[in-house]
């Protein structure tokens, strides 16, 4: 029998990271609770997409975690295309179009993220979860514990801190400072148009084949990924677009827009692709694709507070690989506080410290290829350009060192390390 736990962890923020580790905690017994700024727990209604490694991180976690995905996940339609992340094509050109396919044992797979996350909900405890507590600030208590400062004034305290708090984390400015680089996101220099339309007009405009299963349309200096979503009723469209000028203001992320200015940015890419981006909204969201790649944390860890998902390493979305990787980063950080030699508050700065060993070098891999892979779809990436058997063999490898791994595998080495650290520790 797994001897008890006698630490609570405070988990601050309640995204995919959160809410997967706060299940992966909970399958294994061990004490949490949340600590979600907003006043409920709720994601923007747009698609995610999971690949192999998501999959294998979810098991580990919860198999409810799994179940939710398979629950609520859309595949490429065509039974012939189920391998299928995306089919890629000449998006710039008219014509035959079609380049290559990258291919892997799940496919492409869609998700509602709101969806996604009312499912999970439902496999925490009650009571484990406080909102409206936005965290400013941490400290220690006399007796050693670390105390939470929320900007309503209350205070609340944990044996260690998880900050799974995104992009502009407020755990990453704790441990670091505010002045610190790792502080401050940039601007991948790319934004994003997020559109749907209903599926029965855009087969009318690229047909079938492409409608209905993943498609990335590449482009110079932009590309269009569509993938089917809602059981194949509605088309998703991203619109990516480099933009060699500043974002205007890094507090605020999105920006409301018009059509006119998606097709004014693609009106020169294929007839296909205009007349499909016409069937937009007139009103479009904008994205800026923020990412930590430049300006990394040193560490994932300081003391007993860590950082991951979106905290740890705020990626630019191509790889479409974001939110698997927060959910492997619960998987970890779990199996190492279920570790039976972490009992006690004494263990945690060592399980703290192996995950920063651990998963770092895996985030950084990821922020940083995955701005790469994003500039091969616009034939932009150096020493690759416009070369469709270049292109495709750059994502394959990557696509591969993300998405093949093997998560048991990895724990068991990441325990075997917590283990030689608690053994120069001595154990209170
Ligand atoms: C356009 C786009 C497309 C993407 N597509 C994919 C994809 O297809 N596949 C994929 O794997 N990934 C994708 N990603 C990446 C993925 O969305 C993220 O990696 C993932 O959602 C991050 O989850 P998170 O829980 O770490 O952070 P978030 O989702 O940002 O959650 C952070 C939570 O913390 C809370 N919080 C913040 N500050 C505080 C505070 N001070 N106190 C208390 N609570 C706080 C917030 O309210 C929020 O609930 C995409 C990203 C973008 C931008």
């Amino acid at each position: 029998m797994a001897r008890p736990k006698e630490f609570e962890i405070a988990i601050i923020g309640g995204g995919i990271a959160g809410i997967t580790l706060a299940a992966a905690l909970s399958s294994r017994s061990i004490p949490f609770k949340i600590y979600e700024q907003a006043p409920a727990f709720g994601e923007i209604g747009a698609g995610v997409s999971f690949s192999p490694n998501a999959v294998q991180a979810m098991r580990m976690c919860h198999e409810g975690v799994h179940r939710a995905f398979e629950k609520v996940c859309t595949r490429n339609l065509w039974p012939s295309k189920q391998k299928v992340w995306f089919d890629y094509v000449d998006g710039f050109h008219d014509g035959d179009n079609y380049a290559f396919s990258i291919c892997n044992e799940l496919g492409q797979n869609g998700v509602h993220r709101a969806r996604f996350l009312d499912e999970m909900i439902k496999l925490l405890p009650e009571g484990v979860a406080q909102f409206s507590k936005r965290l400013l600030s941490i400290d220690e208590n006399a007796s050693g514990r670390l105390r939470m400062n929320f900007e309503d004034g209350t205070t609340a305290e944990a044996d260690a801190i998880v900050g799974c708090d995104g992009i502009k984390s407020r755990v990453r400015q704790c441990l670091f400072g505010a002045e610190h680089p790792c502080a401050r996101p940039l601007y991948s220099h790319k934004y994003a148009y997020r559109g749907l339309v209903p599926m029965e007009k855009a087969t009318e405009v690229i047909g079938e084949e492409r409608a209905q299963n993943a498609c990335m349309h590449m482009g110079p200096g932009g590309h269009v990924l569509t993938f089917p979503v809602e059981h194949g009723k509605i088309l998703n469209i991203v619109a990516f677009k480099t933009d060699p000028e500043e974002w205007p203001d890094h507090q605020k992320l999105t920006r409301t827009s018009q059509r006119e200015d998606l097709l004014r940015d693609f009106g020169h890419y294929s007839k296909e692709l205009v007349e499909l981006l016409s069937l937009t909204n007139p009103k479009l969201d904008v994205w800026a694709i923020f990412d930590l790649m430049d300006n990394p944390p040193p560490s994932y860890s300081k003391g007993r507070i860590c950082i991951m998902g979106d905290a740890a390493h705020a990626t630019s979305p191509h790889h479409g690989a974001g939110a698997g990787l927060c959910i492997e980063d619960s998987a970890m950080l779990a199996e190492l506080l279920a570790d039976d030699h972490v009992t006690s508050p004494a263990a945690l700065e060592a399980v703290c410290a192996t995950f920063d060993a651990q998963r770092r070098a895996r985030g950084e891999f990821l922020m940083q290829s995955s701005r790469f892979i994003g500039d091969t779809y616009e034939w932009r990436a150096e020493g690759v350009g416009n070369d469709f058997q270049k292109i495709e063999a750059e994502i394959n490898w990557r696509n591969d060192k993300l998405g093949n791994i093997n998560m048991a595998e990895m724990c068991d080495v990441a325990k075997a390390e917590l283990r030689d650290r608690l053994g120069a520790t001595p154990r209170l």
